[in-house]
């Protein structure tokens, strides 16, 4: 398996500026035990210009598997509807990855809008040990275009979506906590 050289740092915890150690569910140790998971950061320009992490967590397979079982079947296949009709798969794998390491946080992933031009965004990679699989470049998401998938998921998907960020994800700042409330949250 190849790895990128160096993890960027956009990858560490805001907060602590070190590589996430553990799962934000089921604690998990990730920095060496070979389990992959995610890490999902969500960034919002503020008016002044300044930019705020609303949260960041990091989330073993295992228990993202789980939280995939509890979306309701409507959801998940809106998901996959979704991720199908943009192609996410096929996008992945045209990314430039070798040639620029850092290329992946100039845009969109998916619209390929650049990042000077996005308000909100989320940054997703899939690691394992600390670092990112080479071919499996880090992605940012242009909030804004995922709005049209938020409106199509059931009501209960959505519930879920909110029970999960009330209880695992509430910033104690309290302006970010309102700034958070008022973003569409899905979860990849
Ligand atoms: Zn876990």
């Amino acid at each position: 398996m190849d790895f990128f050289f160096n993890t960027p740092p956009e990858l560490n915890s805001d907060e602590t500026n070190e590589p996430f150690q553990h799962c934000l569910i089921c604690n998990e140790d990730l920095l060496h035990s070979g389990v992959p998971y995610s890490v999902e950061k969500a960034k919002k320009v503020l008016e002044s210009g300044d930019e705020v992490t609303l949260y960041e967590m990091a989330i073993c397979m295992p228990c993202a598997e789980q939280m995939n079982k509890r979306v309701s079947a409507h959801s998940r296949q809106v998901m996959e509807d979704f991720f199908e009709e943009i192609g996410l798969m096929e996008l992945r794998r045209n990314m430039p990855s070798s040639d620029d390491p850092d290329a992946w946080k100039t845009r969109c992933m998916l619209s390929g809008k650049a990042k000077s031009d996005i308000q909100e965004y989320n940054i997703v990679a899939q690691m394992v040990n600390g670092r990112t699989m080479f071919g499996m470049p880090p992605m940012i998401i242009d909030l804004s275009i995922m709005e049209p998938l938020h409106e199509k998921l059931s009501p209960e998907t959505k519930e879920e979506f909110d029970n999960f960020r009330d209880e695992f994800l509430a910033p104690s700042d309290p302006e970010l906590r309102a700034l958070l409330a008022d973003s569409s949250f899905v979860f990849f």
